[in-house]
């Protein structure tokens, strides 16, 4: 039996104390001195008979009496046996029944003591426990644990409850709880005792649960920073705003240290790494030719496959390409290609200097990168469409600039085109049209009153001895007076009327829709303001003022055409120079 083995129950020190107690007083009244001569005379001596009878008696009466109580307490004591070996049974067949393991050790830590489900829970048989020190059956990680659970100071009380991993046989890993508690003698501890309770499944379900619930963690926040990526390739076109938040997430998820995005100008032949950060630090952006025919990043965009390598220290036999080292040698290194429409416009690439990636990181950097080419190609495009529209803005502006030359040096053209066309047609002497202008306009105007029944008059108007007029006063003087006569011409008829120098010093006027009376009437105003009006010396001339002479013909009356009308005018201006000058002849 295992209390017996163990001598774990101890109902009392020791049954034979009362038979010791009963000894040592024999052994008082046998050790009684006796002193002196023994007797006297025969009456002492009966005396003393008397008394050694009485004395025997009494003693005889204490062992009767003393054997009487002692049979009655064999009896009481061999009872009281009887009942704790009951208990004993009672107790011990419960403990080793009972569901949670036990177990008792001395104080210093040795095991006397356990029970078949501790045993079985340990994967032992209980005689080979007993014996052992309980450091021996605690792994070495709850030894601490447990050294302080023995230490004096805790055996002040009573119960204490340990969660310790134990060590059985055969290399068995059990998870416990324990529950501690004193067993005391006369108040002070001489041993503990302890109920165990296999916690292994319980530990492994929480251990299950705390791993989904990272996992779920994870997850999330994968989850969320590839929301934000999604976000911002929606509504991000600016594209190194983008990339940082690319690097955000992609560091907020992975932790790493190093990342780039370098984008592949095929048209430039080269690759421009738009955003590098080494060592948490940014790094200005540069580009390097393509193809060079190693590197990880040409690789990458070459072949359009990811690239893992976990760990530089050993993987690297198997990576396809000479790596290219921008700074210090990556411990862990993943490069994701970014396609667009399965044409590859960059790479992505995460690195670290402390962790080894692992399959799930790759996965997340391919995730986000898959999302973001197109927001990155967009942003790209929108980047090369912004240069391309400020380049066109540019040109425009200057084109506007041009074309405002051009229009201030086309008015300025047209300006001195018209200034050209009046001077084409204009006298330089007088202001009026010239002759040939005249003959134009009166053709026009000519066709247009055959073509509607209208009226025109010519007005032939020469003045008179100018020659004279010349001869006196000097050619300036003649000049001013041309001036002055043209000037009273053109404010004597109306402002749709023509008024052109013929030659030398006759004029002629065309007055549009006037018939003979009224053109007489104009040419009699016109001669009779030349001849009021006061020629500076022209008292000097030998007429004494300067007078013209007017001959009229009319369309269609006098004449129907051109050439005939300004005959007749012509003629009639003669016969008015015969006639003494200084009047109107009609034709
Ligand atoms: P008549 O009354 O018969 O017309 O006599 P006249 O002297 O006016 O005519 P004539 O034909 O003999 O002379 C015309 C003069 O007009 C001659 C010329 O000196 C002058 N003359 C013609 N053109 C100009 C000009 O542009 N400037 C000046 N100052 N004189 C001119
Ligand atoms: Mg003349
Ligand atoms: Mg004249």
């Amino acid at each position: 039996m295992p209390g017996s083995a163990t001598g774990w129950v101890r109902p009392f020190a020791c049954p034979g104390a009362v038979a010791g107690c009963a000894a040592s007083v024999f052994g008082s009244a046998f050790a009684m001195p006796i002193d002196g001569p023994l007797f006297a005379s025969q009456q002492q001596m009966s005396m003393a008979f008397f008394m050694a009878l009485t004395i025997l008696g009494a003693l005889l009466f204490v062992v009767l009496a003393t054997v009487a109580a002692n049979r009655a307490l064999s009896r009481k004591v061999r009872a009281t046996i009887r009942d704790l070996s009951e208990s004993e049974a009672k107790y011990r067949q419960l403990i080793e029944n009972a569901s949670d393991g036990m177990f008792v050790a001395d104080l210093d830590g040795t095991i006397t003591y356990v029970n078949e489900p501790l045993a079985a829970m340990l994967g032992c048989g209980a005689h080979e426990l007993v014996g052992r020190r309980i450091f021996e059956v605690v792994a070495d990680t709850c030894h601490d644990e447990v050294a302080a659970a023995l230490s004096p100071s805790s055996m002040s009380r009573d119960c204490q409850m340990l969660d310790v991993e134990l060590a059985g046989c055969g290399g068995k890993s059990v998870y416990c709880q324990i529950n501690t508690s004193v067993i005391r003698k006369e108040g002070a501890p001489v041993a503990i005792q302890g109920v165990v309770r296999d916690m292994t499944q319980r530990r492994q379900l929480e251990e299950e649960l705390r791993r989904q619930t990272e996992e779920a963690r994870r997850f999330a926040a994968e989850m969320m920073s590839i929301y934000k990526v999604a976000v911002a390739t929606t509504s991000v076109l600016d594209l190194p705003a983008l990339l940082e938040v690319m690097y955000e997430q992609v560091a907020a998820i992975i932790g790493n240290e190093s990342f780039f995005v370098a984008l592949f100008d095929e048209q430039a032949s080269e690759i421009r790494f738009e955003m590098v950060v080494d060592h948490g630090v940014r790094v200005a952006s540069f580009a390097r030719p393509y193809p060079t025919g190693k590197g990880l990043t040409e690789w990458v965009i070459k072949s359009g496959k990811p690239l893992f390598i976990r760990d530089s220290s050993r993987d690297m036999e198997h990576v396809p390409t000479e790596a290219i080292m921008l700074g210090d040698k990556p411990l862990s290194v993943i490069a994701v290609p970014l396609s667009v429409q399965n044409r590859v416009i960059g790479v992505m690439s995460v690195q670290s200097y402390t962790q080894r990636f692992e399959e799930d990181h790759v996965r997340i950097v391919c995730t986000i990168g898959t999302q973001a080419a197109i927001a990155i190609e967009n942003a790209r495009l929108y980047r090369e469409l912004k240069a391309k529209n400020e380049l066109l803005e540019k040109s425009e502006a200057e084109l506007r600039r041009v074309n405002a030359r051009l229009d201030r040096q086309l008015a300025e053209v047209t300006r001195l085109h018209r200034i050209a066309e009046r001077l084409a047609i204009t006298d330089s002497v007088t202001g009026l049209f010239n002759h040939r202008h005249f003959q134009e306009r009166l053709a026009e105007e000519l066709a247009r009153c055959e073509r509607y029944g209208r009226y025109l008059s010519l007005l032939m108007v020469d003045i008179d001895d100018f020659k004279q007029y010349n001869d006196v006063l000097g050619h300036p003087a003649g000049d001013a007076a041309l001036k002055a006569v043209a000037r009273l011409l053109t404010r004597s008829v109306r402002s749709t009327d023509i008024v052109a120098r013929y030659g030398g010093e006759e004029f002629v006027v065309i007055l549009l829709e006037a018939q003979k009376a009224h053109a007489l009437k104009v040419a009699e105003k016109i001669r009779a303001r030349i001849e009021a009006y006061p020629f500076p010396n022209e008292d000097q001339i030998p007429s004494g003022r300067v007078t013209v002479t007017v001959g009229v013909a009319t369309y269609p009356t006098d004449a129907r055409t051109q050439k005939d009308l300004i005959y007749l005018a012509d003629m009639a201006c003669y016969r008015g120079k015969r006639e003494g000058r200084n009047r109107v002849i009609e034709a």
